[in-house]
């Protein structure tokens, strides 16, 4: 029997300063984690019995698709990156080491690479196929910047799976296994959450998803539309370009426009509508220079640009460069006349009216500016982010926004690592094919942190029953009284037996004391030892989400509190 004198729980009573948001203060007092390093933390026992929760429904969820653990090596051969190509491009967030014969190694940030050629080696034939393989394991990246304790480590925790199929038509029904799969486990770990499209990033085409649990602290944007299920990362979402009414072209003017280098300021110089500008930002990548191009009132969408441009990089440009390569200076940036310099144009801004834009000089601007007459951009594509009560893709309704913490996400890899890593095998006709990839993530330890976020209030964690520490601490009212600790005994033996996991509070301090750290873990019920209990045979049960009390009777008390915890 668990005994919260022996528990080692050291709650603290002030919130520790280093922690900006309830999970990561709630988890430093109820003595769930402490932490080495930046990012990097020792799991106490009551965390680790929820980490172990999450994990056990996962591997159900897994199990259940036909998925196979299996368990890989943290330390990885440089080797294996470098024949993807990953050794240079993965950066400084990977934590490299090197053996004592100078032979580079790195702590795994993801298993591509080791997982492609483990399988290579072993599969051969079409018959092998399909094969869908996971793990739970530790991870490893060196975040720029690790913060808000579990929720972006440098150590966490991590499952992650990988399909491989004979064909496209194969992973298809792969990855919807997972999504479903997916959408099981959050469910059931009583989240609040959303699958929404995410940016497949260079490797293309369709097929990501990532599930979002709806937050305030959530570092990812995300769009929805109440109106149909459509919802996608900011980064991802899709948007129609907007057309405007149809003006009559005016000439083409340029004007003084000293000291106006913001779009608030020249739209209020002007007196015209922010709509009425075009916004220049001006970037630098790999090749050189890009202007990107959208509406005043509208932003660009990076990660858009970065797949427009196919580039790996990407940052805004300092002032020494947009002044070498246009003369022109930060705040008066403009398309017309400029040469040599990549320009992007979102579409919208194409369809503009009479604008008004930078003119590479400095203090003067265009106006009467209509893009299809006086410029001409080396791409027209989609760069803007969607904003709040922008139509829908799906059905037009305006969209909401959301803050949302991404605790998975599912990709299909095609073959991306299979060409790369020429993972092959022989289909019907003796052909050799490269195996056909998903690759699938759930972050087990930011779950954690995540339920977290979601569950809790002023006097602590408000843990949902699935993943609960214990579904239930037992509080003697007073520990000296033997009669007293006694029953709370016979009744947290009880039961244990029935599998409702009883914690009992034995410690000499004062009952309001066992009622805030009770309140401040987070179990699902109190129960109450008391006087009473020993006079008229009832005991207290108290519902941490609602603060309802419950009386139960000492017969038959063990399949009402099942009952009652199958009810939370
Ligand atoms: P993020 O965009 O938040 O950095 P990611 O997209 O790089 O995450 P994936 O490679 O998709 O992460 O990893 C799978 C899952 O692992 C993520 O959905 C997330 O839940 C979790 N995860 C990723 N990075 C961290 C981290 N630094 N700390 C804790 N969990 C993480
Ligand atoms: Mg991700």
């Amino acid at each position: 029997m668990m005994r919260v004198s022996r528990l080692y729980a050291p709650t603290l009573r002030e919130t520790p300063a280093e922690a900006e948001i309830p999970s990561h203060q709630l988890m430093l007092r109820a003595g769930m984690i402490r932490k080495a390093a930046g990012g990097i933390y020792s799991y106490l026992p009551l965390a680790l019995r929820i980490l172990k929760k999450i994990e056990a429904i996962v591997r159900e969820e897994m199990n259940e698709i036909d998925a196979q653990e299996l368990l890989m090596p943290i330390i990885q051969p440089a080797e294996i990156w470098q024949e993807t190509g990953r050794w240079d491009v993965y950066g400084d967030e990977m934590f490299r080491l090197c053996d004592r014969h100078k032979r580079n190694f790195c702590l795994g940030p993801t298993h591509e690479e080791m997982i492609t050629t483990l399988v290579r080696g072993d599969v051969r034939s079409y018959r092998q196929l399909p094969l869908t393989l996971y793990q739970i394991q530790n991870k490893y990246r060196d975040e720029i910047r690790p913060r808000f304790g579990l929720m972006r480590g440098r150590e966490f925790i991590m499952k992650d799976a990988y399909s491989f199929d004979r064909d496209e038509a194969g992973l298809t029904a792969n990855y919807n296994k997972m999504y479903t799969a997916y959408t099981n486990v959050f469910t059931r770990c009583g989240l609040n959450f959303r699958p929404v499209e995410a940016d497949s990033g260079a490797i293309g085409g369709s097929g990501s998803h990532e599930f979002m649990v709806i937050a305030e602290s959530g570092e990812a944007s995300i769009v929805y539309c109440p109106a149909c299920d459509y919802g996608a990362n900011v980064e991802k979402a899709e948007l129609h370009t907007i057309v405007p009414q149809q003006e009559e072209m005016l000439p083409l003017d340029i004007i003084d426009t000293p000291k106006m280098k913001t779009i608030e300021a020249i739209s209020a110089y002007l007196n015209i509508a922010p709509q009425k500008t075009i916004k220049a930002m001006a970037y630098q990548n790999e090749n050189g220079l890009v202007i990107a191009l959208v509406r005043g009132d509208h932003e660009v969408n990076e990660i858009k640009l970065i797949n427009a441009l196919g580039c790996i990089d990407l940052t805004l440009a300092n002032e020494e460069a947009i002044a070498e390569a246009m003369q022109s200076a930060a705040g008066f940036i403009g398309p017309i006349g400029l040469q040599e310099v990549m320009i992007v144009a979102d579409s919208t801004v194409m369809e503009m009216y009479n604008a008004v834009c930078g003119a590479n000089l400095p203090d003067k601007h265009y106006i009467h500016v209509n893009p299809s007459r006086d410029f001409k951009p080396n791409k027209v594509i989609d760069i803007r982010l969607i904003q709040e009560n922008d139509p829908c893709p799906h059905c037009g309704h305006p969209v909401k926004m959301a803050r949302g913490i991404e605790v998975g996400q599912v990709f299909k890899l095609h073959t991306k690592y299979s060409q790369a890593l020429q993972a092959t095998y022989l289909d019907e006709k003796g052909k050799e094919t490269p195996m056909v990839m998903g690759c699938y993530g759930i972050g087990v330890s930011r779950t954690m942190a995540a339920a977290i976020e979601q569950h809790n209030d002023e006097h602590g964690i408000i843990w949902p029953v699935p993943i609960a520490p214990y579904h239930t601490v037992i509080i003697p009212i007073n520990s000296k009284d033997e009669a007293q600790m006694q029953l709370a005994e016979t009744v947290c033996k009880a039961l244990n037996q029935e599998n409702v996991e009883a914690i009992l509070d034995d410690r000499n301090e004062r009952a309001g004391v066992k009622f805030k750290d009770a309140d401040l873990i987070g179990y699902p019920l109190k129960i109450v030892i008391g006087p009473k209990t020993l006079q008229e045979q009832v005991f207290e049960v108290k519902v941490r989400r609602t603060g309802e009390v419950i009386f139960l009777s000492l017969e038959n008390y063990v399949s009402e509190i099942q009952n009652l915890l199958k009810s939370l």
